[in-house]
């Protein structure tokens, strides 16, 4: 979102959009649909304040990601100046959206000021009028509270700084935006025709006047913090963070990922732009920059988890840990987290299109990381998905292929010589999309809300007003709906011996 311009060897469109263009929706493939138009509105009075900049400029910024899915964005916003966060970025709001898909996208999306014709859908930031011959999906927040939906509400605008909702509600409009491109059938997912939900207490309610304010929060301060991985997720905390470093009292935060940022990572990295594609830049430094520019101290560790426990001057030498928010995509670096048995883990993630953030208290009964966590990766390249393949005996092959609709001599000959942009690649992707839900910039964004969000009501109320039945929160953007179960601890797991009860 606070991006440079400098990209001279611009991937192309269905390399930037590969991880969001896999497939969708049953089987429905969204790299046949094409990129489409959309017109984004914004109501004056909202996108005056601040409340309305957090929900426009993320908006706009995850629009600007959806590469191959989005092809032009139509900007009906009026000339406000911007708030000071995004001043860097414009001194007025219109101009500053424009820069935003300038950077994130070098022209691949086009972005233009006016109504625009042709459009796909129409999603607006408040409650802009003269539109309401057309579907309008709406958007609005009060701090902790969002709304979404194809009403126009009663509602007061304030002068809250509180990044939450409106980062929640920007995610859900993008995710409006994603489903009606892709012409999602609604036997599998679900539009926002009336939602309203609560960061503060993750729950949806039927109207604004059940919901809770939720806590001011001036007086909060925050634990020493380690965030390890600074992938999408991460990136979208260390985001959130940085937006509250007005409202909260941040000690340094240890910062640690040893990856580097590429094109398969900047469909659902907040904090990446252009010029980080090109120039292949560590993932920490993307987080530390922007967090610097919050005023936050940060210390980074370029390297693995792993390595920072026995190698870093930055390390606990007792090797105790309050509070780690781990945002890594695979299991063996969940495991070597666990493996020091931090007092708290809040772990975000996302799984196909749903975001989760779950709690692993050290002694409280209920699952810890290495539960039921495999510590084997989750099979994601088409090399992956090759040696899953390859353990299947004849029948099970022949009857994964029909389930898939490919063709079991190319798969089979894709098999044999692993050859990349041959036929047979083609062929195996069709694997992955009927059983993997596209990842798209949104769901990352909405987990790395929930994981500060979480993080806060433990920190303001406690772990049980926290997670009151379970120590999880999934939320599903494809059927806009929340889910949590309580998983207790696998009683052959490590965590359950007694020197953690
Ligand atoms: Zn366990």
């Amino acid at each position: 979102m606070f991006g440079r311009t400098d990209w001279a060897e611009i991937p192309n469109l269905q390399t930037l959009g590969d991880r969001h263009l896999w497939g969708l929706f049953e089987g429905q493939n969204m790299r046949e649909n094409g990129a489409r138009a959309v017109r984004l509105i914004a109501e004056q009075e909202y996108v005056s304040t601040l409340q309305g900049q957090h929900m426009l400029f993320l908006l706009v910024d995850l629009l600007s990601r959806q590469f191959g899915v989005v092809g032009h964005i139509h900007l009906d916003v009026a000339n406000v100046p911007t708030h000071e966060p995004y001043r860097q970025m414009g001194g007025d709001v219109a101009g500053a959206a424009l820069n935003i898909v300038a950077s994130n996208s070098q022209g691949r999306i086009e972005a233009s000021r006016g109504k625009g014709q042709d459009v796909a859908c129409t999603v607006s930031v408040g409650f802009a009028t003269g539109f309401q011959d057309e579907v309008v999906t709406y958007g609005w927040s009060d701090g902790w509270n969002v709304y979404v939906g194809r009403n126009v509400l009663q509602v007061p605008y304030t002068n809250g700084s509180i990044p939450l909702g409106p980062y929640f509600g920007a995610c859900v409009l993008a995710s409006e935006v994603f489903k009606r491109i892709g012409c999602l059938n609604e036997r599998f997912g679900k539009f926002a025709y009336t939602f309203y939900y609560s960061l503060w207490t993750g729950q949806e309610y039927s109207s604004l006047d059940d919901m809770p304010r939720g806590q001011a929060l001036s007086k909060v301060e925050l634990p020493e913090l380690v965030i390890v991985g600074l992938g999408a997720v991460g990136q979208a905390v260390s985001l959130v963070l940085g937006m509250m470093a007005d409202i909260l009292t941040i000690p340094p935060i240890i910062l640690i990922d040893g990856d580097h940022y590429d094109s398969t990572n900047h469909n659902r990295c907040v904090l990446g732009d252009g010029k980080d594609v090109k120039q292949k830049t560590k993932k920490v430094q993307i987080a530390e920059r922007f967090l610097m520019s919050r005023d936050i101290v940060v210390r980074t560790y370029d390297g693995t988890w792993e390595k920072f426990v026995f190698e870093s001057p930055d390390r606990n030498t007792d090797f105790q840990y309050e509070w780690v928010l781990s945002c890594v995509d695979n299991n063996v670096a969940r495991h070597s987290i666990q493996q020091l048995w931090p007092h708290f883990i809040l772990g975000g993630s996302t799984v196909n299109m749903t975001s989760n953030v779950t709690l692993y208290e050290r002694g409280s009964g209920f699952e810890c990381m290495k539960c039921y966590n495999q510590p084997e990766e989750n099979p994601e390249s088409p090399e992956e998905l090759r040696n899953a393949l390859l353990q299947k005996d004849e029948e099970q092959f022949l009857r994964l292929c029909q389930k898939a609709g490919a063709d079991p001599t190319l798969v089979m000959d894709y098999l044999k010589t692993a050859q990349c942009g041959s036929l047979g690649e083609a062929e195996i992707r069709k694997f992955e999309s009927t059983t993997i839900e596209p990842s798209v910039g949104f769901v990352s964004v909405a987990a790395g809300v929930l994981v500060v969000s979480q993080l806060l009501r433990c920190l303001t109320s406690g772990v049980n007003e926290a997670f009151p039945n379970a120590h999880n929160l999934y939320f599903s953007l494809l059927k806009l709906g929340h889910t949590s179960y309580p998983a207790l601890a696998n009683p052959e797991c490590d965590c359950r011996s007694q020197y953690f009860q």
